[in-house]
């Protein structure tokens, strides 16, 4: 790296997948690319899983980034804000900011707008947020999210629960973390079980939501974790992004999704991945995306096949479905701003290249 006097000609000399190559601050800025780090435990994890080659796309920068087309909110989180960092989509879901630091930085990452730099998105009063959900009884649930919440101290994340579990309609406190991939130890923190405790005690469940990707990510440590928390009643569900090059293969992600529930991690979503600028290269297309899930379908037994298909539109989450043989897409609303929308079935004509609803013509 070389100094000079305006700091956004500084010089970057950066490791790409592809290639190595110097690039200027301001060039990363207008790009939109997220810093790179990645935890030691999680370097190590993925040399020795057997699958390094797709793995490390998940963290390692490509050149890819400066080309891939794309915006950097798609489902509308700044049209859903309430009060700073605090997001009200769905009736019964809030959805909390409260980092924008995370353990390793996920190169598809959909809110990379927010991650890894200072943003005033995360919430910075709690006292306010609190305010907001105690008038909205409809809300039953918070997830903390960000950033990954796990990044945190257990003092401050004690410190956001002393504001939310006062409030009696809260009856689960969500956390989504991909720390269970990056830096399982982390929950080896003596002072969690009593964090947990505090939630139970208020008479609400507390749920890790994880983040397994790719069943070369969940490590001895995460699993031995996993089963240590939820000997403490912690429940579990995981979501998973479908990703070009990493787990595009139902071989892969069927056997992602039979060793959560073999450890009692109960998939939920298989999201498919948004057209972010800088990430949208790890979509696939909507026909692709259907023909995988699909094979992970045939290839779990009933009790293990829980995951919906989503994809977390600006309109709500949609379950896409199938490819008819009319050539339609049919897909249904699992989540809506409208509730007349929900589990309500539709279906757009397909065309070969479309990896989003909005790609799909309307009739
Ligand atoms: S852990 Fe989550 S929030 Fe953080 S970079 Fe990865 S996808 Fe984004």
């Amino acid at each position: 790296m070389e100094a000079t006097a305006n700091p956004l000609c500084r010089a970057h000399v950066l490791k790409f997948i592809e290639e190595t190559r110097v690039v200027s601050e301001s060039v990363l800025q207008v790009n939109n690319i997220t810093p790179y780090h990645v935890t030691k435990f999680y370097r190590e994890q993925i040399a020795k899983s057997g699958y390094y080659d797709q793995l490390k796309y998940i963290v390692e920068p490509s050149v890819e980034e400066f080309e891939s087309p794309g915006t950097l909110d798609t489902s509308g989180e700044h049209d859903n804000t309430v009060v700073p960092g605090l997001q009200h989509k769905y009736p019964q879901t809030g959805l909390l900011l409260v980092t924008e630091r995370c353990g390793s930085y996920c190169r598809y990452c959909f809110r990379k707008r927010i991650v890894g730099k200072a943003s005033d998105e995360i919430a910075p009063d709690f006292d306010r947020v609190a305010k907001y959900i105690a008038r909205h009884p409809e809300m039953t649930n918070v997830l903390l999210s960000g950033g990954d919440p796990f990044v945190l101290s257990t003092a401050k994340l004690n410190k956001i629960l002393d504001h939310l579990l006062p409030i009696n309609h809260l009856s689960s406190i969500r956390f989504g973390t991909k720390m269970l991939a990056y830096e399982p130890r982390r929950f080896e923190d003596s002072a969690l079980p009593a964090l947990f405790q505090r939630i139970h005690e208020a008479g609400k469940s507390p749920i890790i939501v994880t983040h397994f990707d790719h069943v070369g990510e969940i490590s001895s440590d995460a699993e031995h974790e996993v089963r240590s928390l939820r000997s403490q009643g912690v429940q579990f569900l995981n979501q998973a992004v479908l990703l070009a090059k990493v787990n595009d293969d139902p071989k892969i992600l069927a056997a992602t999704f039979a060793k959560c529930h073999e450890i009692g991690v109960r998939p939920y979503y298989l999201f498919q991945a948004r057209p972010v600028k800088g990430a949208s290269h790890f979509q696939v297309t909507l026909g692709r995306g259907i023909e995988i899930a699909r094979g992970v379908n045939q290839r779990l037994s009933g009790i293990e096949k829980t995951f919906k298909y989503i994809m977390s539109h600006y309109s709500g989450k949609i379950e896409i479905l199938d490819l008819g043989h009319d050539g339609r897409v049919y897909m249904r609303y699992h989540q809506s701003k409208v509730p007349e929308k929900i589990g309500r079935i539709f279906s757009r004509p397909y065309v070969g290249a479309a990896c989003w609803l909005d790609d799909l013509p309307e009739q």
